[in-house]
């Protein structure tokens, strides 16, 4: 039969103590009593359009990327955790996915970008774009901000989704209300767009700023950048006030070394593989407001096996990031 998915257990970063960059006080248990408690899924899944020439993925058997079995690996993907928010880039499938998804209870939105690659590939499935899903057993949708990144004045290829939500629990009014925003964005990709990416980093929080005001957010994506990027720098010291929820995992309050691990076809100038281990998604949360509860781990690169990702265990190039946060 089809392998299984990579295992991946969540990790209680709770009682870990704040440092003094944490809402300015040292040392307070940083365990949250909010009764808001919200899984929230982010994921680059990889384009099915991209995957099959494009990318390149010269270790990962043509089968595994078929889209037949490989669309049920990631429906097991996204379910797997049981998200009650699932924010998604690269979807060109949209209409699968939300076939899916809205059968077991979730609402989408979907939002493409305005010229994706993806309908110049050989097999075409639609433009590629950002999507977001909530579970409405426990969530409403107040409103949707489809945003088209720019660069200063001009129009980019890259977009975002900001939502609006709002707990609705029909047995308890008591515990409904809270409302939070959550958001999605792929940034441009490539080396040598550091500054291009960094520019739509500066919209992107002016267009948060605008809709979100001083609300308790949680913006996430692939915004192909590692930590040393001046984007990462930009989002990191922003007087919103962000934290990235994936450095609560390692002891420094560094990120993780990697998010996506993949080999490419072709070699370097320097005669070496393609090989790329990098940090390039991110789950920023406002501080003042959110609070990360439980982190879902990576695998390490040995159980990834020698030809990384994707793979018959794994169908995306870029790992998942699933957190549980407590709101307000
Ligand atoms: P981006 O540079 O942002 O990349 C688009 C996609 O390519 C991303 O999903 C990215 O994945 C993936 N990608 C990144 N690096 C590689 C790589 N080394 N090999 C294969 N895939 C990679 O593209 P834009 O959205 O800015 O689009 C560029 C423009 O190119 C568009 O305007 C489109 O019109 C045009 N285009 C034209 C084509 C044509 O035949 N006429 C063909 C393709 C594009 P990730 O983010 O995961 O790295
Ligand atoms: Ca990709």
């Amino acid at each position: 039969g089809y392998p299984s998915l990579l295992k991946r257990e969540f990790v209680d970063v709770s009682k870990k103590t704040q440092n003094t960059s944490d809402r300015g006080q040292v040392g307070i248990d940083q365990k949250s009593t909010s009764p808001f408690k919200v899984r929230i899924f982010q994921w680059n899944l990889l384009a099915q359009a991209l995957c099959l020439g494009a990318d390149n993925f010269i270790k990962c058997p043509k089968e595994a990327l078929e889209w037949k079995p490989r669309r049920l690996h990631i429906l097991e993907e996204l379910l797997l955790y049981e998200p009650d928010v699932i924010c998604l880039e690269e979807v060109d499938q949209y209409e699968f996915i939300q076939s899916a998804l809205e059968s077991i209870g979730y609402k989408g939105t979907f939002y493409p970008k305005p010229d994706s690659p993806c309908l110049y590939c050989d097999e075409s499935y639609g433009p590629d774009g950002c999507a977001i899903f909530h579970n409405t057993k426990k969530l409403k949708s107040i409103s949707i901000h489809n945003v088209n990144l720019k660069k200063e004045n001009a129009s980019t290829n890259q977009v975002a989704i900001i939502q609006k939500l709002q707990y609705c629990n029909h047995d308890d009014a008591s515990s409904s209300g809270q409302e939070f925003y959550v958001g999605v964005t792929h940034l441009k990709a490539r080396e040598g767009w550091g500054e291009f990416r960094n520019l739509q980093g500066i919209y992107l929080l002016k267009k948060i700023k605008e809709i979100a005001g001083s609300s308790p957010l949680i913006f996430m994506g692939d915004f192909n950048g590692d930590p040393n990027e001046p984007v990462y720098s930009t989002f990191k010291n922003s007087d919103l006030n962000f934290g990235s929820a994936y450095t609560k995992l390692t002891e420094d309050g560094t990120e993780p070394p990697y998010t996506t691990w993949k080999i490419r076809g072709g070699r370097l100038a320097t005669g070496s593989i393609r090989e790329s281990c990098k940090t390039l998604d991110y789950m920023w949360y406002t501080k003042s407001s959110v609070t990360v509860d439980r982190v879902l781990k990576f695998p390490t690169g040995e159980e990834m096996g020698v030809n990384k990702l994707p793979s018959f265990n794994y169908p995306s190039d870029h790992l998942s990031l699933v957190c549980d946060f407590s709101i307000g």
